[in-house]
Order: C-alpha cells, then sequence, then structure tokens
C-alpha cells in the first residue's frame, strides 16, 4: 500500500506532539523533584538544628540542676544520709529528667540513689561512666555504658566539692536508652507517617535515640552524615544510609554533649508526589492533545484535499471530462495552484493531441477529404440508424494522361483542385470522401436519387467548365445510388453505384448515370 501525504504528515505530527508532551513532562517532572529534595532537606536541615539547639539547652540547664544538688549534697556528704536521699528523690521525682539519680563518693561507692528499688546504696560504683566521672572530677556527659543494673544508659554527673575544694565524689543522673527517657520527650516520637524520622548520635558515630530501640547503640560512623556531625558540622545532603536507603537527611551537633542530631526522610517517600504530579499532568493534557490533534487532522485536510483530488485525476487521466473536474479542484495555495495549472495544460496538450490522432486517422492527407476508413464508419453509422441517404461514386476521366503529361505533382493538383471544387458544390451536410487513388465518393444524408443526381450533375458541369492547374478542364464520369431503395447494406450499394460508374465510362465518359429511374 502506498502511503498519502496525509497519513505521513499526521504520522509526522504524532510523533511531534508525543515528543515535545514527553519532553515537558520530562522537564517538569526532574524539576519538581528537585524542588521536593531542596524542600525536604531544607526541612530535615532546620528540623534537625531546632532538636539539637532545644536539646544542647536543656542539657545545660540539666547541668545546672546537678550544680544546684552538688552544693545542697557538699555538706551532707558523709554525714547527714537523709538530705542525700532527700536530693537524689527530689532529682529523680520533680525534675524528671532522669531514670535514675545517685550521689557517689570519691571511691565510687553508692551513698544515695533513687529509685531505691535498684538496691545500690553502698555498692561500688565500677561502671566506665563512673570511672570516667571519678577522672575527670568535672561536669560531664558520658558516653553509652552497660550499667551495673544490665542497662544501656548514658550518665550526667556533676563532681561535688567541699568548702575547702576537697573533691568528694559526684552526683549524676542516668538516662535509659532503651526505655522511655527524657530523650523521647525531647526528641519527641518524632516520625511522620510519610517514613521521616530522627537519630541521635554520640562522637563516637553511636546511636544513642532511635525510634527503633534495636538500633541503639549501633554505630554508624559510616555513615557520610555522622562522619559531618563527627567533624562538628551542621548541614543537609542526599546520601544512602548504612542500609542501603536513599535518604534526605539534615543534621546538627549537640556541642555541650559531642552528639549529633539527624533528622531524614527516605528520598523514594519525599519524591512520591512527583510521581503523581506526572499523572496529573497528563490526564490535564490528554484533552489537549486530543483537541489538537482534531485541529491537525482538519487542517491537514484542507491542506491535502486539493492534492489528493489532483492526484485522483491524474491516476485516472484516461476518463472523459478530466478537464472540468480539475477546474472544480479547490486549489487553494501555492503547490497545488502549480499542481493544476500543470495538470490543466498537460490534460489540454493531450485531447489536442487526441484530437489531431482522430482527424489524422480519418482524412486523406492529400485532400483533406474524409479517407476510406472514415466513409465506411459513416456508412455504416446511417445504415445502422436506417437513416435515407444517397451516394455519388466517381472517377476522373483519362487521369492516366494528366501524370503523363504534367506529371505526377501536377496530377496530385488536379486531385486537390478537384477536392476543393467537390466542397464547393455539395452541401454542407453531405460528406466528400477520397474513394482511393483517382476516384472519389460523396454521401448525401437525407438525399434521395434526384438530388443526387442533380448535385452529380452540377459538378460534372462546373469541371467541364473550369480550367484545372494543368491548364485545362477534367471531367469526370459519376454512378448514383440510394439508401434503403437500391440496397440493404452498403457493400451492395457501393457496388450498385460502381456499376453505375462503370456504364458512364462505357457510355462515353464525362456523365452521370443513376441506379434506377425514380418513379
Ligand atoms: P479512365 O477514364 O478509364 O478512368 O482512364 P484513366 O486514365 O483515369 O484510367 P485509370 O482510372 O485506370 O487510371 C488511374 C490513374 O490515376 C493511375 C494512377 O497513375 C493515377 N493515380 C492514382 N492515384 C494518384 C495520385 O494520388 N496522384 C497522381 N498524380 N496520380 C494518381
Ligand atoms: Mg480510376
Ligand atoms: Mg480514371
Amino acid at each position: 500500500m502506498t502511503l498519502s501525504l496525509k497519513r505521513l504528515i499526521l504520522f509526522v505530527a504524532l510523533i511531534a506532539v508525543l515528543f515535545t508532551l514527553s519532553i515537558s513532562l520530562y522537564a517538569g517532572y526532574q524539576m519538581e523533584r528537585e524542588t521536593l529534595m531542596e524542600n525536604t532537606l531544607e526541612t530535615n536541615r532546620s528540623y534537625a538544628e531546632k532538636l539539637a539547639s532545644t536539646t544542647e539547652d536543656y542539657l545545660n540547664s540539666t547541668l545546672q540542676t546537678l550544680r544546684t544538688s552538688a552544693q545542697t549534697v557538699a555538706p551532707a556528704m558523709n554525714t547527714n544520709e537523709e538530705v542525700l536521699l532527700n536530693e537524689v528523690n527530689r532529682l529523680k521525682n520533680h525534675s524528671n529528667i532522669f531514670n535514675s539519680v545517685a550521689v557517689v563518693d570519691h571511691t565510687g561507692k553508692i551513698l544515695a540513689v533513687s529509685p531505691e528499688h535498684l538496691n545500690l546504696k553502698d555498692k561500688m560504683f565500677s561502671s566506665s561512666g563512673s570511672i570516667q566521672a571519678l577522672k575527670a572530677k568535672k561536669p560531664l556527659i558520658s558516653k553509652p555504658f552497660i550499667s551495673i543494673t544490665g542497662r544501656l544508659i548514658i550518665m550526667i554527673s556533676y563532681p561535688i566539692f567541699s568548702e575547702q575544694d576537697e573533691y568528694l565524689g559526684f552526683v549524676a543522673g542516668t538516662i535509659y536508652l532503651r526505655e522511655r527517657s527524657i530523650l523521647n520527650q525531647l526528641l519527641g516520637e518524632h516520625f511522620y507517617h510519610d517514613g521521616s524520622y530522627v537519630y541521635v548520635v554520640d562522637e563516637d558515630g553511636r546511636i544513642i535515640y532511635h525510634q527503633s530501640s534495636n538500633r541503639i547503640n549501633d554505630v554508624v560512623s559510616e555513615n557520610p552524615v555522622v562522619q559531618k556531625l563527627m567533624k562538628g558540622q551542621n548541614g543537609a545532603q542526599r546520601l544512602i544510609n548504612t542500609q542501603g536507603k536513599d535518604m534526605l537527611a539534615g543534621y546538627a551537633t549537640i556541642p555541650v554533649a559531642h552528639w549529633g542530631v539527624v533528622s531524614q526522610r527516605p528520598t523514594s517517600n519525599a519524591l512520591a508526589p512527583s510521581n503523581a504530579m506526572i499523572e496529573r499532568m497528563l490526564w490535564t493534557s490528554l484533552p489537549l492533545i486530543l483537541i489538537s490533534f482534531v485541529i491537525i487532522w482538519l487542517i491537514l485536510t484542507k491542506i491535502t484535499q486539493p492534492l489528493q483530488q489532483l492526484a485522483h485525476l491524474a491516476e485516472n487521466s484516461s476518463e472523459n471530462n478530466r478537464q472540468q473536474d480539475i477546474k472544480n479542484i479547490h486549489a487553494w495555495y501555492y503547490e497545488a495552484i502549480q499542481l493544476k495549472k500543470a495538470l490543466m495544460t498537460s490534460f489540454h496538450i493531450l485531447h489536442e493531441r487526441v484530437n489531431d490522432f482522430q482527424q489524422q486517422s480519418s482524412t486523406d492527407p492529400l485532400t483533406g477529404l474524409h479517407n476510406r476508413r472514415s466513409m465506411n464508419d459513416c456508412l455504416a453509422q446511417l445504415v445502422s440508424n436506417e437513416s435515407p441517404f444517397s451516394i455519388i461514386l466517381f472517377d476522373i476521366d483519362h487521369f492516366k494522361k494528366v501524370n503523363d503529361t504534367y506529371g505526377h505533382a501536377a496530377g496530385d493538383e488536379v486531385l486537390i483542385f478537384l477536392a476543393n471544387l467537390m466542397e464547393e458544390t455539395t452541401r454542407e451536410e453531405d460528406i466528400c470522401c477520397r474513394y482511393g487513388g483517382e476516384e472519389f465518393l460523396i454521401i448525401l444524408p437525407q438525399a434521395e436519387l434526384p438530388l443526387a443526381q442533380h448535385i452529380a450533375e452540377k459538378l460534372r458541369r462546373r469541371l467541364e467548365k473550369t480550367i484545372s492547374p494543368t491548364g485545362k478542364a477534367i471531367t469526370i464520369s459519376a454512378g448514383a445510388a440510394s439508401f434503403p431503395d437500391d440496397a440493404a447494406v452498403s457493400d451492395q450499394l457501393l457496388h450498385l453505384a460502381d456499376q453505375c460508374l462503370y456504364k458512364a465510362k462505357q457510355t462515353g465518359r464525362n456523365k452521370v448515370v443513376i441506379s434506377h429511374t425514380p418513379s
């Protein structure tokens, strides 16, 4: 199947529209993703900073509280246990900061503890946190460690000094990392339903707060964001975390504790709206695409219609009346107008050629009269129409002599001269034919024999009186017959006329003999 112009253009338009649509959708999609990512990173960065500064403030005020307690218990360190117990209970119950509170002397022995059911009084506080505190003799937020009760904890401690600046021990509060603690309150049950959450690491990259308690105590120092926190930096970035998940994270340090807060959201989660956006864009643009296709289709029809019609006519150029059909085509733009003109011209030329050929095939080239073929057609037509007519068949007398005396060219001149005289003498509707050589036939439609005889006589008389190109007149002998009186078919009629002609020749030439005597 040959592709039509219309289909081709439509195909190209379809590709162009789809291509443009994909590009704009893709560009929109990318922009939306970038915006979503930037917004998520910014949200997480500011949230991490906010949490970090709240926690920083909180830890500072906690150290402040412990300092007050240290001053309160200092005079009663080895003298008044009740003061110590009251103070640890007050700290534990009223401040709601710690999971447990203890006063420890300079040897590491626990002097008072709250809650009391821990049964730690008088025991030696030998965990790494207490050793650290005893050694440092200054305010301290410990690294996570396993307490003597087997819990993972951090300890915030403040040293106790006597009035004489003698180190007496420390007062300490613990925070249980794997149980509900102040960290939960501070950092919140922070996770949206969209999968974002917060975690806190210490200076070694160890998780000390996480929404999933089984992650607590994991070391995630490989995490690129944790590495930045360990260097003391704040910021936001996209990363692949230690569990291979793509995340958008904001992070901020808590300088007083050398901790870092990370607030993060899975990238796929943050970008989910961009997929919905693409779907929305597709649905909104679909009607527009359909409308634009209808418009393209209509315009294409307008453009291709004249070309289609011209092509159709060119394909069927042999059929009649094509020129009128071409004229009716509405060619409204340059190419179509030119094609229409060209097709009109070529059809016109073709038409003329055909006419010429028809003329040539039916005309005798020397005299311009109808030739034998045309004569036969004409006779057959009249016979089949049963239309009455007569014929005059005649032959130039002694024409051989003309040729012999004046030459063949002069003979031709005489034939042309005779043909002209024939046309002049006969009626408009009569058909003059060259029967062959120097024999001629006149068909006289609707003429009966007497009229044929009359016209034959007229011609004979004119010839005998008219000087021919040879300088002398010529004469003819003629026979006439009529249809349907004399014959039912044209061959018979011709034969009869020929017999009459023969008779004319036989009986002295320069005469007209008719087939029968009219009644
Ligand atoms: P007749 O009276 O018996 O008819 O005598 P004729 O000399 O005319 O005899 P005939 O009809 O047999 O001779 C016909 C001649 O016409 C013979 C031929 O040379 C000549 N002729 C036939 N066609 C042409 C032609 O086209 N041009 C010329 N110049 N001569 C032709
Ligand atoms: Mg002859
Ligand atoms: Mg002759």
